[in-house]
């Protein structure tokens, strides 16, 4: 459920500190990172450790928490300011509800009144060496239970042990399912390509691949089937790309390409190619045969587009127009939004803003993923509540704003300003 609440400001105290924080947390390079069996594990321990039903270890951004590991949730994500989490985030401390239901605080919330049926919470802080809470680790469970000062000192060191594998993470050059480079990895590479190219001065082109409707596979035949129809596809992509070519998994079913000297028509084709190699394979999996298709997004690098974040934002809002448009198909950058490709430019960020309706009366929270001068790509919890015009607030940037929705997905929303 998201609630649109009412319009205050905040504190220049509270933006800066907001700021700061999403910072830390974009300096980690995790949200909406491949699942990791690591983190997987420390789920894991919490729930024998505690015997709780629900392990958690979330990451949380200026609208969501955002699992990175979890048991028995249904969703990836909830909307940040329904949850429990919050008020770990907010207060930067441990909470423990040994029962939610003798608790004013949450004996009416959603979470407590329908399914999971919330009875106990102890959620820990996940803290970043400059002090920047980035996240919590938490047990829950549909019965009441106690939680003594020895559990709360176990949980701390699970926390401990999230934020070492963290630091772990960063130094992954490869993706342990596919083999492809890790997002950090490919950042520093295609940075090093680009630079080049520009030394040089020869093309060089980004292209983005998100699998289309991959829930559905996971939901229908299994986590196991959908690592499978990730390593194909990753594999069929592989086969028909150059070796020079970089290609990494940016997040679960999402993967990006830089193509030193190729341009944006020859991107386009590459795209095509891959689109048709991937639509045309088949993975094969206890006796069924699964079909997979995925949505590219193509640009190049230009005047303006010099740098990796800005190629992988406007790639990205590109596959977000190819998957709106019916998906299993190429959108080139700047083609449908009718922007010049030298003229407009996008930057990768992870900002806090707010969307403001009904005359300021009421605000929705959202992430901006990516801004540019005459655009944006927003992250909210819900999309299809957006009108289709709207004020949008980005305090830390003193900007504020009439929009337009271009394009939306489920929870991402392309759009320019007017
Ligand atoms: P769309 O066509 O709009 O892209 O829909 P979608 O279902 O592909 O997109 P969505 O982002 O809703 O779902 C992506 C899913 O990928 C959700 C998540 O559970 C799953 N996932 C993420 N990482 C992994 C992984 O490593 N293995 C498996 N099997 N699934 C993963
Ligand atoms: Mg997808
Ligand atoms: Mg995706």
């Amino acid at each position: 459920m998201v609630v649109a609440r009412p319009f205050g400001k905040l504190s220049a105290e509270a933006v800066r500190k907001e700021a700061a924080r999403l910072e830390a947390l974009e300096d980690l390079d995790l949200l909406d990172s491949p699942r990791d069996p690591g983190f997987d594990r420390i789920v894991r321990l919490i729930k024998e450790i505690f015997s709780v039903e629900i392990g958690i270890v979330s990451f949380i951004d200026a609208h969501r928490q955002w699992y990175k590991a979890c048991s028995r949730m249904p969703d990836d994500e909830l909307p940040r300011g329904d949850t429990f989490c919050r008020y770990v985030l907010e207060t930067e401390n441990q909470l423990v509800v040994q029962d939610t239901l003798l608790d004013e605080r949450f004996c009416r919330h959603p979470a407590v009144t329908n399914p999971p049926h919330i009875r106990f919470y102890a959620g820990f802080p996940l803290r970043t060496d400059e002090g920047h809470i980035v996240g919590t680790i938490c047990a829950i469970d549909s019965k009441p239970r106690s939680f003594g000062r020895r559990d709360t000192r176990v949980l701390e060191e699970l926390a401990g042990a999230v934020m070492d594998r963290v630091s772990l993470a960063k130094l992954a050059a490869t993706d342990g399912l596919t083999g492809l480079s890790t997002r950090r990895t490919f950042r520093e590479e295609a940075h090093r390509l680009i630079a080049q190219a520009g030394r040089h001065r020869h093309e060089i082109s980004c292209l983005m691949l998100d699998i289309d409707h991959f829930k559905k596979i996971n939901d229908q035949h299994g986590h196991a089937a959908g690592d499978e129809v990730l390593k194909s596809v990753a594999s069929v992509c592989r086969n028909h790309l150059r070796v020079g070519d970089l290609f990494g998994r940016l997040g679960g079913e999402e993967f990006a390409i830089v193509l030193p000297h190729v341009g944006r028509e020859g991107a386009l084709e590459t795209a095509e190619k891959l689109r048709q190699a991937v639509a045309s394979s088949e993975v094969v999996l206890n006796a069924v045969t699964l079909a997979v298709t995925a949505s590219f997004g193509v640009t190049a690098a230009s005047i303006v587009a010099k740098d990796i974040d800005t190629l992988l934002a406007q790639a990205d809002a590109a596959m977000y127009q190819a998957k709106e448009a019916g998906r299993d198909r190429c959108e080139v950058w700047g083609k449908r939004t009718g922007e010049g490709e030298d003229t407009a430019s996008r930057r990768r960020v992870l900002k806090s803003g707010r969307i403001l309706m009904n005359d300021r009366r009421s605000t929705i929270d959202c992430t901006i993923r990516s801004l540019g001068p005459d655009g944006a790509s927003i992250a909210v919890s819900e999309a299809s509540l957006i009108p289709a015009r709207f004020r949008l607030s980005i305090e830390a940037a003193g900007l504020e704003t009439e929009c337009r929705v271009v394009s939306r997905n489920k929870h991402v929303l392309e759009i320019s300003f007017v």
